[in-house]
């Protein structure tokens, strides 16, 4: 199979995810090229083969309706069968317009494969639906964390630059950073999240107890969040923030690709569950099968004990 990734540049930085990309591709056991916009004298991804350079200075970092010109170009020369985005803000802007200019069909969201189909959520995560498109071309968004990072990002492309005069209606004025409300947990080093699974929102207490008895802060995964029993600041996931503690306890946390995306570079996991094949148990350095209703007052205790 032969793909197009679509890798991305932001702020002046080539963005990781583009190594997710090629771990999806390596999976796939694809031939792929890639297309960035980019400074054409900054950092270039790691890989062997065809990169498509378009510069940023001429392009814009954000840009779809002229990326997509650019793309229709690429596309023209190399023929993907598949082309592939990570979905992120400028991948769910993007991904659509070109699978309609492309008459191609787009599959959103992907999180895993199965039988050479892929697989994606549906009712906010609590479903799973699995797609074939039947197009000749397929456009697909991939869920960070869902495949993994390319260890082997090695090499060095063949830069084909692109050229064009391609227009657009828009113009990128700036970014700006999500308030953070007091709290910032991204700089923190030690974290306890609280899931679903503590139940009622009396229980957050427990949880940021053992955040403070650790000097730490507490975070909180997305249901908790939706459910208002803790502030969207504190959300951690592909929706909500991206933390590299030393230490990140999970309370009550399944282990959901999307939480696991926000919380994966952290040094130490610890998680508490009651459900000994909960997911989140596959990535924890330390895994106690636990009520944590029961646990945490004792982890307290002993911690102000101290
Ligand atoms: C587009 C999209 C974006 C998303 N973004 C995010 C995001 O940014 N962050 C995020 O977290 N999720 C996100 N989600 C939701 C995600 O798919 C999961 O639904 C969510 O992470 C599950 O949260 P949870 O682990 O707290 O709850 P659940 O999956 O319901 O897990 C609860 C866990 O608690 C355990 N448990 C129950 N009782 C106890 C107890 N007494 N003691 C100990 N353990 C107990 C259960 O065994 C279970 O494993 C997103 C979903 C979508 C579709």
């Amino acid at each position: 199979m032969k793909m197009l990734l679509v890798a991305e540049y932001r702020q002046g930085e080539l963005l990781e995810s583009y190594t997710e990309l090629l771990a999806f591709a390596g999976i796939m056991g694809a031939e792929s090229a890639m297309f960035l916009t980019a400074g054409t004298a900054g950092e270039l991804p790691k890989f062997s083969g065809r990169l498509y350079l378009a510069e940023v200075a001429e392009f814009g970092e954000y840009n779809p309706d002229v990326h997509k010109q650019l793309l229709l170009e690429v596309v023209e020369k190399e023929h993907p069968e598949m082309i592939v985005f990570s979905h992120s803000s400028y991948g769910w802007d993007l991904a659509p317009r070109l699978a309609v200019s492309l008459k191609a069909g787009q599959i959103s969201e992907v999180v895993a494969l199965q039988d050479g189909a892929l697989v994606a959520p549906v009712c906010n995560g609590k479903l799973r639906r699995t797609m074939k498109s039947r197009g000749r071309i397929t456009v697909v968004t991939l869920q960070a964390g869902a495949f993994g990072l390319a260890d082997a990002a090695v090499g060095v492309p063949t830069v084909i630059p692109v050229t064009g005069n391609a227009k657009g209606n828009i113009d990128l004025q700036g970014y700006e950073m999500a308030e953070h409300g007091g709290v910032d947990l991204s700089k923190a080093e030690i974290i306890v999240s609280a899931g679903r699974g503590v139940g009622k929102p009396e229980n957050i207490a427990l949880v940021a107890g053992l955040a403070k008895a650790l000097g730490g802060e507490y975070g909180a995964s997305r249901p908790v969040v939706d459910s208002l029993w803790v502030e969207h600041n504190r959300q951690v996931g592909t929706t909500g923030l991206t933390v590299s503690p030393k230490l990140y306890v999970a309370c009550g946390i399944s282990g959901a690709v999307q939480h696991l995306a926000g919380m994966k570079k952290s040094e130490f996991v610890v998680a508490i569950n009651t459900d000994k094949d909960a997911p989140i148990g596959d990535m924890a350095d330390v895994f106690a099968v636990a009520d944590l209703k029961q646990l945490l007052p004792l982890l307290i205790e002993k911690l102000q004990a101290l």
